[in-house]
């Protein structure tokens, strides 16, 4: 049996990662689950899979979890500490779906018990790739991409030589509003930012995809993840979601990675790698879908692209910095102190206002987490001074 964690067990890609899981229970150990607020999800969840420890990140839930778990077999814990205490339970394999930056931590305790990991948290690459990275080969543990793009990319690599790669092009939908006119941008509703045309995703996830900071992101992860340089990265606008990256090569071949958009096949494939199994994904019939459309993305009405452009020559813990703006003012625009292109122009502002200190810092945990902390912080002030 498999032994595995889930952190994030009660978002989209831990509930995706629980349908597949289910299919098969005598095949999985589960040791962790994590969530946070939805408890009633995390308590069945850990009661049906028999977990052996349940967590939630808010410390105030305990006495909520121990009572929906009343009767089970299954330890109750909460906060941060708790978090990292489970993360750090022997496991074969991990579902690191946390949203944020909060996803770090408990990743690198996983790596560092060896264990498998399957990384949905593209934050945390973006913000400590090389810290990631050196810990999974110190610790002889592997680290699977999860996120579709990076998966696709995955994929289009087996058995190929990473020199021979020219370029990885990664698609976009364009999210909510591709086409909508730029000066109506400025009054996108949170409900309008929230409606993702293709994918079914956590919240937070859909909004950065509408203003393409979650693609900012990938572009990032891409660079963490393959070792390639920014240069050699490109996006390209696929409204319909089916092509998920392209790998071209130095004879001019270009190898696509065709599918539909439902998450259950990255993670699918995360799971069962280095093996294909069966999985419960729709199979695409192309004659019937008949067309496919590419863009080129349009950095004027998507401005984050070119901040991950500017993080990359940055180097450093730009990544960090970029992130902790980026979450800090997704949470203004959910909270409706900031407009939606707003959020772009308080990112810009924080990297251009930070003590360079800050990100010339080398690479550790705690630097990572100071960066982070800094860069909340200066969001948090410019927020207040765009919204009086
Ligand atoms: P979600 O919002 O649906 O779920 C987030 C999970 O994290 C929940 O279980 C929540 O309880 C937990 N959580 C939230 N804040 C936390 C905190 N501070 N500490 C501990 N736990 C916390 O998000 P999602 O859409 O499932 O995305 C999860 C991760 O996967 C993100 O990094 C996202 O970018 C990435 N991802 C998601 C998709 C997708 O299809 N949803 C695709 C690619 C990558
Ligand atoms: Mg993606």
């Amino acid at each position: 049996m498999k032994k595995i964690s889930i952190f994030g067990a009660t978002g989209s890609i831990g509930q995706n990662t629980i349908d597949l899981i289910s299919r098969d229970p005598d095949a999985y150990d589960v040791v962790a689950l994590t969530g946070s607020s939805n408890i009633a999800q995390l308590a069945a969840d850990a009661r049906r899979l028999n977990a052996d420890v349940a967590v939630t990140a808010d410390e105030s839930r305990l006495d909520d979890l121990r009572d929906a778990l009343k009767g089970a077999q299954v330890e109750a814990a909460a906060g941060q500490g708790a978090l990292i205490d489970a993360a750090c339970r022997p496991a074969d394999w991990v579902m690191s779906a946390i949203v944020g930056a909060a996803g770090l931590q408990p990743g690198i305790c996983a790596l560092e018990q060896g264990a498998t990991l399957a990384l949905a948290n593209k934050e945390s690459l973006v913000c400590a790739g090389a810290l990631i990275l050196d810990t999974a080969a110190r610790h002889n543990a592997r680290l699977l991409p999860v996120d579709s793009e990076h998966s696709a990319v995955f994929q289009a690599l087996v058995g190929e030589d990473l020199k021979a790669v020219e370029r990885i092009v990664i698609t976009a939908s364009g999210g909510a509003f591709r086409d909508w006119p730029m000066d109506k941008l400025a009054n996108a509703t949170l409900a309008e930012a929230s409606n993702h045309p293709n994918w079914n995703m956590g919240q937070r996830i859909t909004i950065d995809s509408a203003s393409m900071f979650n693609k900012a992101l990938e572009v990032i992860e891409t660079r963490e993840y393959f070792g390639v340089s920014p240069d050699q990265i490109e996006v390209l606008v696929h409204p319909e979601s089916m092509i998920h990256a392209l790998v071209g090569f130095h004879d001019g071949a270009l190898m696509a990675h065709v599918g539909p958009p439902d998450m259950r096949h990255a993670i699918g494939y995360a799971l069962h790698w280095p093996q294909r199994r069966n999985l419960p994904v729709e199979r695409l019939d192309l004659a019937a879908i008949g067309a496919l459309t590419f863009r080129a993305p349009d950095e004027q009405r998507w401005p984050a692209l070119r901040l991950a452009r500017e993080v990359m020559a940055r180097r450093g813990l730009a990544g960090a910095v970029f992130n902790a703006a980026k979450e800090t003012a997704l949470s203004g625009f959910i909270d409706g102190h900031l407009r939606f292109t707003q959020m772009a122009e308080v990112v810009d502002a924080v990297l251009n206002q930070i003590d360079p200190s800050h990100i010339d810092a080398p690479m550790t945990l705690d630097t990572v987490m100071v960066a982070d902390h800094i860069a909340r912080q200066t969001a948090q002030t410019i927020i207040e001074q765009t919204a009086g």
